[in-house]
């Protein structure tokens, strides 16, 4: 594990991380340097996790000398690393230009994902979700999403990038944002972290979930073939419109149209649909009818979350005996419906639960500083 040292923070150095191979290897021509330095670096970042130009001994002086003048090797700030009594671990981070984001680790006994965001808050408002409710929204950059996965690998000192054995095994693209809203960066950024030589995760550990940007799902299939998950969350039109607006867009049958033709769509990998269990919403046994046949034909499989509730939700989460219907009805029809144990509840790191802190914590900050002495 490698932290940058604060006196070689550059201020005005470009940041490597998030840059394509082509894109490093175009920077490094600009100092004379010949393409295989760009390989020599990027195992230094990726696969060594190294962020100080001083200890990359490969380079040479008069190089590590010119890195340290133009460029940085940069993880978004951490602001706090909280700690589950589950092992889930949950960070509030800071960006350089002040935004705060939150990633979330969830452990499992050998292995684990980190659940990555892909936006600061999301512009859509999908009803039952806090992060919906934040104001302030941006694009993460390529080097914010690769930057929030390397912050787990240094929290686990996965260094240098293991294959076998690795409790930073998965990335879902699940955290913050709507990612198909932000599909050229998050490509860029999953891109950089299945290439081989460095952070290598396969495609088949990496899930990206989309509430339905119908028309962006056939390109997460044909650039990157990883693992897809659809926030379904209802059955009809009429409900879908109120709990993922977007739905008004592109309602459930396109949806489930761009499904059916996704690439890597078998029975060996199939998509994900999730359905957040809402209280006499959404979890009649009718409705547990209707889902699977509106899946008849599609490689899936169902995840049930019982909903986490926020301050403020208009919703509550439907009693246990209605999910395990539910998942009953579906395990009937023959399809896989678990339901999914909720984690780091404590630390406010589950599904949906993602904003609420970091916002206060803003405020909080921003009033303090108001209240400065000029
Ligand atoms: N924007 C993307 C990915 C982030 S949300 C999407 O919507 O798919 C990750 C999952 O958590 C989604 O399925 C989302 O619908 C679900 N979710 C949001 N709020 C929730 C809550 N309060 N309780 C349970 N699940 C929630
Ligand atoms: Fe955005 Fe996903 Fe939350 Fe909907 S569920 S508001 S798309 S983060």
């Amino acid at each position: 594990m490698s932290e940058t040292p604060s006196d070689q923070i550059n201020p005005i150095g470009q940041n490597l991380i998030g840059l394509s191979r082509e894109e490093l290897t175009a920077e490094l021509a600009k100092l004379g340097e010949k393409p295989f330095r760009a390989k020599q670096l990027w195992h230094w970042i990726y696969h060594r996790g190294v962020s100080d130009f001083t200890e990359m001994t490969t380079l040479g002086k008069g190089l590590r000398d010119k890195l340290m003048e133009n460029y940085v090797v940069a993880r978004p700030e951490i602001v706090t690393e909280q700690r589950s009594k589950d092992g889930t671990r949950k960070w509030l981070l800071r960006t350089a230009d002040g935004n705060e984001i939150e990633s979330v680790y969830i452990p499992e006994e050998d292995r684990g994902a980190m659940c990555v965001s892909s936006q600061v808050g999301c512009t859509l408002t999908c009803t039952f979700c806090h992060t919906g409710t934040q104001k302030l929204v941006r694009n993460l950059t390529p080097a914010e999403i690769v930057g929030q996965f390397m912050v787990g690998r240094d929290s686990y000192g996965e260094w240098p990038s293991p294959k076998d054995g690795r409790m930073l095994s998965n990335i879902v693209m699940m955290g913050m944002g709507e990612p198909l809203f932000n599909t050229d960066n998050v490509i860029k950024a999953l891109k950089i972290i299945m290439d081989g030589d460095g952070l290598a995760l396969s495609k088949r550990r990496i899930t990206l979930s989309t509430s339905g940007v119908v028309p962006e799902i056939k390109r997460i299939g044909e650039e990157l073939g990883c693992g897809l998950a659809i926030s379904l969350h209802a059955v009809t039109d009429e409900l879908r419109d109120v709990l993922v607006p977007i739905n008004r867009k592109y309602p459930i049958a396109d949806l489930l149209d761009a499904c059916r033709a996704y690439p890597v769509a078998s029975n060996a990998r199939r998509i994900t649909f999730e359905y957040v269990m809402l209280k006499g919403i959404n979890d009649s046994a009718a409705e547990a009818r209707e889902l699977a046949r509106l899946l008849k034909g599609i490689p899936a499989k169902i995840n049930l979350i019982p909903f986490n509730k926020w301050p403020g939700a208009a919703y509550d989460c439907s009693p246990t005996p209605n999910i395990q219907r539910f998942s009953t009805i579906l395990n009937d029809l023959g399809l896989s419906a678990p339901i999914r144990v909720p984690r780091g509840r404590d630390i406010l790191a589950a599904c949906g639960q993602l904003k609420s802190e970091s916002l206060r914590a803003h405020k909080a900050k921003l009033s303090q500083a108001d209240a400065l002495p000029a």
